[in-house]
């Protein structure tokens, strides 16, 4: 009996024990059924881990140094290296990247971090990878060498376009690594050859590989910054338009012959009457848009002068706009400019040449019709026998100045009490390609780079502060965040 009851007790204990599992493994079972009521399917993903900016900062100083290491200079370009270098990268954290190569040498790279899968349009980080020639007899250091000096690194693509590449990269690990979830993707893109006009670059990616980002709604590049005026207000600069290059190559013919017995006119003296016509030529004023817009800005950032609140009006008055457009880049962005560049004549002083060239560097403002314009500076030039022919132009966009991206840069710029500004920018970069298929693009770098610095761009000691390399990471991330930011939970599912 006590044995029976032992054995008893024991296989109840067994049953008990069974039936503890069985309820376990079925409410386990239950568990989603029990919760498809209130569609709660799936765990919520552990909470975000805190990112170590610090040693972000290193990692990318290492990298940006490694970057600027690799000669991109273009021509030639040679960006393949660059490109697997930054492919390697991205794979190393699990970020799914690829390569291209245009055409032998030449490289494209892009990376995607996945979202949530939303049917969200994703975002698109852009940057180029070739640079500017730099000529080391003018710098303090040498431009390849990616040194570190007074706080900053220095070498050619520091700013223009390695830096910020670098930090759209990190941004992007910075997320994956810290389990931060966006309700979208994020791509990147690194294109080459955008110092040459991108044809081998931005230009041949979004002819041969469109589907890359065929789900892009809105792009981040090169153009804009964070500024500070004067008296010290600081504001985030955003280029929503850029002018657009109608290049032009302006050739003379006359007779060849012995410069010691000159007839009245040669294709040379012909060419420079031609230009100094160009030279003078003032084209009319006209201002769009994104221009009104930003001057207003200034001017009430500034607190005044008070015919910034409606510069159109204002120019009427010949004293101001004489004193306006004296200043090179006020004047770049109320008119088309005309700036003779390469002059090619005879090879020899004594030779007088059957032909002498000259490129014009031709910039339109947005919405200008560039056959009308040749004409016109047919008539200004005067002279039929000079032929005039168009070696770079495409349409002028503009994007939109409300949108998804613009409310979130705007959310960035007042966490950090700083004004939001629109521009248009009087050079161009990649953007217009994109553009033109439909995407939102705004030159915004989540920088702040002394003037000193700045300078550096396409000149001598270029230069990227390291504690703003670190600050952009952080910038970058925060607006990542905002902008794929996952509805808050009571929303889900009702949309
Ligand atoms: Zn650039």
């Amino acid at each position: 009996m006590r044995r029976g009851a032992r054995q008893m007790t024991r296989l109840r204990a067994a049953a008990a024990g069974l039936a503890l599992a069985l309820a376990a493994t079925f409410s386990i079972a239950m568990r989603p059924v029990a919760r498809a009521d209130d569609r709660q399917l799936v765990d919520p993903a552990p909470r975000p881990k805190a990112i170590d900016y610090g040693r972000l900062t290193q990692e990318a100083t290492a990298l940006l140094q490694t970057y600027i290491r690799l000669d991109t200079t273009n021509p030639p370009g040679d960006e393949l290296e660059a490109a697997r270098m930054l492919k390697q990268k991205f794979l190393a954290d699990g970020i799914p990247a690829t390569v291209w190569e245009p055409a032998p040498g030449r490289g494209v790279v892009a990376a995607r971090l996945h979202g949530s899968g939303r049917h969200q349009k994703a975002i698109v980080l852009l940057s180029h990878m070739d640079v500017v020639p730099a000529n080391p007899k003018e710098w303090q250091v040498p431009p390849f060498a990616a040194q570190i000096k007074d706080g900053d690194i220095w070498g050619r693509g520091a700013l223009d376009d390695k830096g910020p590449g670098v930090i759209e990269l990190m941004a992007m690990l910075a997320i994956k690594r810290a389990g931060i979830l966006l309700d979208r993707d994020v791509v990147f893109i690194a294109t080459g050859d955008e110092e040459e006009g991108g044809k081998l670059g931005a230009g041949w990616m979004v002819d041969h590989h469109a589907d890359v980002f065929a789900d892009a709604g809105a792009l981040l590049n090169e153009g804009g910054g964070i500024d500070t005026r004067p008296n010290g207000r600081r504001y985030f600069d955003i280029s929503l338009s850029e002018k657009t290059p109608l290049w032009l190559r302006l050739t003379a013919t006359g007779d060849a012959g012995h410069a010691a017995v000159p007839p009245a006119a040669t294709a040379v003296t012909r060419l420079i009457r031609a230009l100094g016509q160009i030279a003078a030529y003032q084209p009319p004023m006209r201002i769009v848009a994104p221009v009104r817009d930003y001057f207003r800005a200034i001017g009430e950032l500034d607190g005044g002068p008070p015919q910034f609140a409606n510069l159109a009006v204002a120019l009427r008055d010949p004293d101001f706009a004489k004193k306006f457009v004296a200043v090179p880049r006020q004047n770049a962005l109320v008119r088309d400019t005309f700036t003779p560049t390469v002059l090619t004549g005879s090879p020899k002083t004594n030779i007088i040449p059957a032909s002498a060239s000259a490129e014009i560097d031709g910039r339109l403002l947005p919405g200008e019709d560039p056959q009308a314009i040749v004409a016109g500076l047919r008539k200004v030039i005067g002279d039929p026998g000079i032929k005039v022919d168009v070696t770079l132009n495409f349409p002028a966009e503009s994007s939109p100045r409300k949108s998804a991206m613009m409310t979130a840069l705007g959310q960035l710029a007042d966490s950090e009490h700083c004004a939001l500004i629109p521009s248009m920018i009087a050079g161009f970069t990649d953007s217009h390609y994109f553009r033109q298929k439909g995407i939102d693009c705004y030159g915004f770098v989540p920088i702040e780079v002394p003037a000193a610095a700045l300078r550096g761009v396409h000149g001598i000691n270029e230069r990227i502060p390291v504690k703003e390399l670190g600050a952009g990471i952080r910038r970058m991330v925060a607006l990542l965040e905002i902008i794929g930011r996952r509805p808050p939970r009571a929303a889900r599912g009702k949309r």
